[in-house]
């Protein structure tokens, strides 16, 4: 048993999906980044039974949040495909522009941050799990998240990528951590450390792509820092995934 915390099937075939069933996958979580990307995410999840999508404006695009595409979004949640609000959260490093350009200049930090409190409060509203992007500096979204009383909603940190201070500081106030497949196969040893360290009912898998296969890479290589099997992994973060998302 396999899952994608977070991942983005833009254009999923029937076949893919077939083939993503036999590797035993049982529920992957497609994310929209804007409001037409949350839209076809809930079309996605609508016509596939393991998929399930979350809606959200990522911190790329965090001025184009407003009320009305709140207003949409929780139209959008009144499917039962929709199981989290995501993508949403900080990022001060750079972002993809809608040409799908890098670009080393982010949206303001106020208004990033900003548009995520927006989205942490509608995720409450909506009794609705938050999985966070956390490309900001330090603890700072760790902080907003403790502040905000999301935690009784769910909160999961995607593409985790920080230290053994860090995981600790999310486990301790039960925020669950997602191993994505680029940082893990980048093999860092603290990392690792921290992936060691994270107890196995905290962790989640992604590979925040459009071929969720490569999560058995990544269960492959949390099995090899803890000492379990391929199968408990995978497993244990189905559950933990269902567990975050009230399925
Ligand atoms: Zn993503």
């Amino acid at each position: 048993m396999f899952s994608e915390s977070h991942c983005h099937l833009r254009d999923l075939t029937e076949e893919a999906l077939r083939k993503t069933e036999n590797d035993g996958f049982t529920l992957l979580i497609t994310s929209g980044i804007d409001l037409e990307s949350s839209i076809t995410a809930v079309q996605i999840a609508e016509k596939y039974k393991i998929v399930k999508a979350s809606v959200g404006v990522h911190p790329w695009y965090a001025n184009e949040y407003n009320l009305d595409v709140e207003a949409r979004f929780k139209e959008l949640a009144t499917s039962r495909e929709v199981v989290a609000i995501s993508e949403i959260g900080l990022d001060y490093v750079g972002r993809m522009n809608k040409q799908w350009v890098r670009e080393d200049k982010y949206i303001d930090k106020e208004i990033q941050v900003e548009t995520l409190a927006s989205q942490l409060r509608l995720a409450r509203e909506l009794g609705l799990p938050a999985i966070v992007h956390d490309r900001a500096d330090g603890t700072e979204i760790i902080d907003m998240l403790i502040d905000s009383g999301n935690i009784k909603t769910g909160l999961a940190i995607h593409g985790f990528s920080k230290g053994i201070e860090y995981a600790k500081k999310c486990v301790d106030n039960g925020i669950f951590l997602s191993v994505g497949l680029r940082t893990i196969q980048a093999g860092d040893p603290e990392y690792l450390k921290a992936v060691k360290w994270a107890p196995m009912e905290y962790l989640l898998t992604e590979t925040d792509s459009g071929t969720p296969q490569g999560v058995l890479i990544v269960c492959d290589l949390i099995a090899e820092a803890k000492g379990l099997s391929r199968a408990e992994v995978g497993e244990a973060a189905t559950r933990n995934l269902m567990r975050l998302c009230n399925l």
